[in-house]
């Protein structure tokens, strides 16, 4: 079968890609590589599939794609919804200045700013209510006025949903019981947010705004785009007649099974390493892609070289570890750099320092 558009990768970029095209009347097809994921197989104890593994994704198709580069680590999501699943489900705009160097000049703030609202609309973006706030984000709250920063402090745009009745005091304790679940306006079912802090490896309560719940669900049951988990797309081929064949192994049952379809554009949205390895596989390897343009932009690079320190992340301590992960974010006056960091990242609380058996202590 011929599609109008084959996406691969299902995450931000191919989600949106997917629904808009399928809204528009395309025939879309979505291969993706990741499983679906939902509350029966979110990964919790030790032995279930945390990681994806290069070497054996029929068997080991896990949750996580973890690579060590020497001086980087790469953490991206492997599922239907890419990394919307695994990430903190902070959505704040790029502000203007960051437009202002480094880009096309097409590529402006002015002209983004609808296409933020409308994704911020589509994903049910919002912030935390202030009934809802934790010990947390009070003491940052506090710890930046105090300091005189208290204008360089501002809560985050989160893709959760909460219920505005909720609160510590009444609802905390029964857990996933005080969670509202109910259609969301794309019709999947979604809850409340209840505070278990679990953003990073599955909602419970599917109070994250994930894309399985707006793009790709809308795209699936409303504009009838095909989406296929668990197919790795391996190479692009251009055909003769101007459309292109994409070949990919199907994981059924422990086995690659080779598989390919054929579409008239194709779109690559497989992460900034998945494509990235895709387009030079398919200029490096099989020669089937152009040898002549330089489609891998050096700075991607570049900027992946210049991602800040983990240490620069680091909260002052507090023992609570409750709640969505990231909530607040804070502009760091000391390098006059107008650079904000996310803070309050949530952080299980460090153990009682053990004393040791006086035999050993000295
Ligand atoms: C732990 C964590 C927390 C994060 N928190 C935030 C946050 O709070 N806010 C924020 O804005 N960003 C956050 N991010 C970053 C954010 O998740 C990514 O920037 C975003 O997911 C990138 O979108 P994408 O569409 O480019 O790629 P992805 O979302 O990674 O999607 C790519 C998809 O392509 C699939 N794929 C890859 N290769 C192939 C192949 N060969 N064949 C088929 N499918 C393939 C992958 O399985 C994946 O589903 C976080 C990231 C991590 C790891
Ligand atoms: S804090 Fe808990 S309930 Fe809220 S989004 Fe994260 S995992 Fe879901």
């Amino acid at each position: 079968m011929v599609f109008d558009a084959i996406i691969i990768g299902s995450g931000f970029g191919g989600a949106i890609a997917a629904c808009r095209l399928a809204e528009a009347g395309y025939k879309v097809l979505v291969l993706e590589r990741g499983r679906r994921w939902d509350k029966s197989n979110f990964p919790r104890k030790p032995e279930d599939p945390w990681l994806w593994n290069h070497d054996r994704p029929e068997t080991e198709n896990g949750w996580l794609d973890l690579r060590m580069f020497p001086g980087m680590a790469v953490a991206q999501g492997a599922a239907v919804g890419g990394g919307s699943l695994i990430y903190a489900n902070i959505s704040c705009e790029a502000p203007a200045r960051v437009f202002e160097s480094g880009w096309p000049a097409e590529v402006t703030y002015a002209d983004l700013k609808r296409h933020y609202d409308t994704v911020a609309r589509f994903m049910n973006v919002q912030r935390i209510p202030n009934n809802q706030w934790t010990a947390r984000m009070q003491l940052m709250r506090d710890a930046a006025e105090k300091n005189g920063f208290g204008d360089r402090f501002r809560q985050l745009e989160l893709a959760v949903t909460f219920d505005p009745n909720w609160t510590y005091e009444k609802d905390f304790a029964k857990g996933e019981e005080a969670s509202t679940l109910r259609p969301n306006e794309h019709g999947a079912m979604q809850g409340s947010c209840v505070h278990l802090g679990n953003c990073d490896i599955g909602c419970e309560v599917y109070a994250k705004n994930t894309l399985d719940r707006n793009y790709l669900y809308a795209a699936e049951n409303k504009y009838h785009a095909e989406i296929r988990p668990l197919q790795l797309v391996d190479k692009i081929e251009p055909l003769a007649d101007g459309t292109y064949r994409v070949w990919f192994d199907s994981l059924e049952n422990g086995q690659r099974l080779p598989r390919s379809e054929t579409a008239r554009i194709v779109i690559v949205a497989a992460g900034s390493l998945g494509s990235t390895e895709l387009l030079l596989r398919g200029r490096d390897v099989f020669h089937t892609l152009p040898t002549k343009r330089q489609f891998v932009p050096r700075q991607t690079l570049e900027r992946q070289r210049r991602l800040p320190h983990p240490g620069l992340l680091r909260p002052p301590r507090c023992a609570s570890i409750l709640g969505p992960d990231h909530r607040i974010r804070h502009r760091l006056p000391r390098r006059q750099s107008g650079r904000e960091h996310l803070l309050d990242r949530r952080r299980r609380s460090p153990d009682p320092p053990r004393r040791l058996p006086p035999s050993q202590s000295r």
